[in-house]
C-alpha cells in the first residue's frame, strides 16, 4: 500500500474524518469566490451534525458548473492555481476544473494509492498511453508513477506500433490506458506477428471508458496482463478517484478524499448498499473545485463497507455500468452499450470493435449492431445463437451487421459506440 495509515483506517475513524473534512469544505466553500456557494447560504457547517445529514443538501449538475465556464465556479482566484484541466462533452461548452498546488499533490497522493492497489512498486515501468493535455489521464498517471517511484515511459496517445516497441525494447512492466485502446495494441500486434508473453508486461491499468467484464477477460488472456479498472473524472480532480484490488470484489474509492451516494437518478433519493442508482460524489480535499453532492450521470451501486481481503478499508463499488447519458432507449427498452458488449465479445469470432447505430425507419426506431468479425467470424449455428441471445436481452429484433476486421474507424481517445439518428 502507498498509504497504510490512511488505507487501512478504521471505519469509525474514516466517518470521522468524513465529516470534519465535509464541514471544512462547506465553510471553504462558503467564504470562496465561487458561485456554487449561493446554494448554501442559508446553511451552516455545524449544522451538519451526522454523515446521514448531506442528504440534505442540495445537488451540483454537470450543467451548472458549464453555466459557470470559465471561472465562476472556481473556489480560488485564478492566479492561485497552478493548473487546469477540462472535459469537452457533446454540448460545446467545457467543463473546467482548476487545480491549485495542493490538488496537484491531492491528485499525485491517490493516483500513487491506486497503482499501488495495482500490485505496482517503484520497480515498475509504466507507459502512459493517455494524452497529456487538456484530458486529465496521461498527467494524473505521470504524479502517481512519480510519487511511487516508478519509472516512467510518457508516452502519450497514439502511434500504436511505437507503443509497442518501446513496451519491448524499455522491459516496461505496467501500463495505463484508455480502456478501448488495449483492443487497438491487440489488433496491431497481430498484424506484425508481435508477442506479448515476450515482453515484461504484467498489468494493465485501464479507465475513462465503461467497459465490460468479456472486454477484460479478453484482454488479458491476448496480452497476459492482469487488468485494473480505475476510475475518475476531470470534476472530482481527475482519474484515481478508485480502483479494483488484487481481489477483484469491487472498486475502492479513496473515503479520506471523497465520499459517494448513490441516488434514485429520477427521484434523487439516496439509495441503500446494493441498490443501483448514479453515483454521487462530494469532494473532501478540494481547493480549486470543491464539489458537494455531484452528479456524477455514471451508474453503479455499493458494494461493501467491510474491510476488503486486501486489507482496505475503503468502501468498495461496483464496476461502472454505463453513464445516464449512455443509457439508450430504443422501442421502449433501457440498456447500455456495454451490456450488447457483454453478449458479443462471448463470440471469439467478433472483435472488439463495434456500433450500435439507431434510426427512425416509417416511424419506428430501429437500431443495428455493426460487429467486426475476427478470422473467420461466426459459424452459422453461432451467428443463431448471438441473434437469439440479443433477441432475449432486448426483447426486440435488431438488426446484426457482421462487417471485414478495420472497417469501423479507429478514433484516438474514447470509442464510439452509438451512433443515434433519431437526435435532432
Ligand atoms: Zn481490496
Amino acid at each position: 500500500m502507498f498509504n497504510f495509515k490512511m488505507e487501512t483506517l478504521p471505519r469509525e475513524e474514516l466517518k470521522k474524518l468524513q465529516l470534519s473534512r465535509l464541514r471544512e469544505t462547506l465553510r471553504f466553500l462558503k467564504n470562496s469566490r465561487s458561485k456554487l456557494k449561493e446554494k448554501f447560504k442559508d446553511l451552516e457547517p455545524e449544522d451538519l451534525k451526522t454523515l446521514e445529514d448531506l442528504k440534505y443538501l442540495p445537488f451540483t449538475t454537470k450543467e451548472e458548473l458549464r453555466d459557470c465556464y470559465p471561472f465562476a465556479h472556481i473556489a480560488v482566484e485564478p492566479s492561485e492555481c497552478s493548473r487546469m484541466h477540462m472535459s469537452s462533452g457533446t454540448t460545446g461548452i467545457p467543463v473546467m476544473n482548476f487545480m491549485t498546488a495542493r490538488d496537484v499533490e491531492q491528485w499525485g497522493e491517490i493516483m500513487a494509492r491506486c497503482l499501488a492497489c495495482a500490485g505496482l512498486t517503484s520497480k515498475d515501468r509504466i507507459q502512459i498511453m493517455p494524452s497529456f493535455g487538456l484530458f486529465n489521464g496521461g498527467f494524473g498517471f505521470h504524479y502517481g508513477a512519480e510519487k511511487l517511484g516508478c519509472f516512467i515511459v510518457p508516452a502519450g496517445a497514439g502511434r500504436t506500433l511505437m507503443q509497442l516497441k518501446l513496451i519491448k525494447d524499455l522491459e516496461v512492466t505496467a501500463i495505463g490506458a484508455i480502456a478501448s485502446y488495449p483492443a487497438r495494441l491487440i489488433e496491431v500486434a497481430k498484424e506484425i506477428g508481435y508477442d506479448f508473453s515476450k515482453t515484461k508486461l504484467r498489468v494493465a491499468i485501464l479507465g475513462a471508458e465503461t467497459w465490460s467484464d468479456e472486454y477484460r477477460k479478453r484482454i488479458e488472456e491476448e496480452m497476459g496482463v492482469k487488468t485494473y479498472d480505475i476510475i475518475g473524472m476531470t470534476e472530482t480532480g481527475g482519474v484515481g478517484l478508485g480502483i479494483d484490488c488484487v481481489a477483484r470484489e469491487g472498486i475502492h474509492v479513496w473515503e479520506d478524499h471523497y465520499i459517494v451516494e448513490i441516488v434514485d437518478p429520477q427521484t434523487g433519493q439516496v439509495l441503500p448498499p446494493g441498490e443501483e442508482g448514479e453515483m454521487i460524489i462530494t469532494t473532501l480535499t478540494r481547493e480549486g473545485l470543491p464539489l458537494i453532492r455531484y452528479r456524477t450521470r455514471d451508474i453503479t451501486k455499493i458494494l461493501s463497507y467491510e474491510p476488503c481481503t486486501c486489507g482496505r478499508t475503503h468502501m468498495r463499488i461496483d464496476r461502472i455500468k454505463g453513464r445516464t447519458d449512455d443509457m439508450l432507449k430504443v422501442k421502449g427498452v433501457n440498456f447500455y452499450p456495454s451490456q450488447i458488449e457483454e453478449i458479443l465479445l462471448k463470440y471469439k469470432g467478433l472483435s472488439s470493435y463495434y456500433q450500435l447505430v439507431i434510426e427512425t425507419l416509417k416511424g419506428k426506431d430501429e437500431m443495428t449492431i455493426i460487429v467486426e468479425k475476427i478470422d473467420q467470424g461466426l459459424t452459422q449455428k453461432e451467428l443463431e445463437q448471438l441473434e437469439l441471445e440479443l433477441y432475449d436481452f432486448l426483447g426486440f429484433r435488431s438488426k446484426l451487421q457482421i462487417v471485414p476486421e478495420g472497417t469501423i474507424q479507429r478514433v484516438p481517445g474514447k470509442a464510439v459506440r452509438i451512433i443515434d439518428k433519431r437526435k435532432k
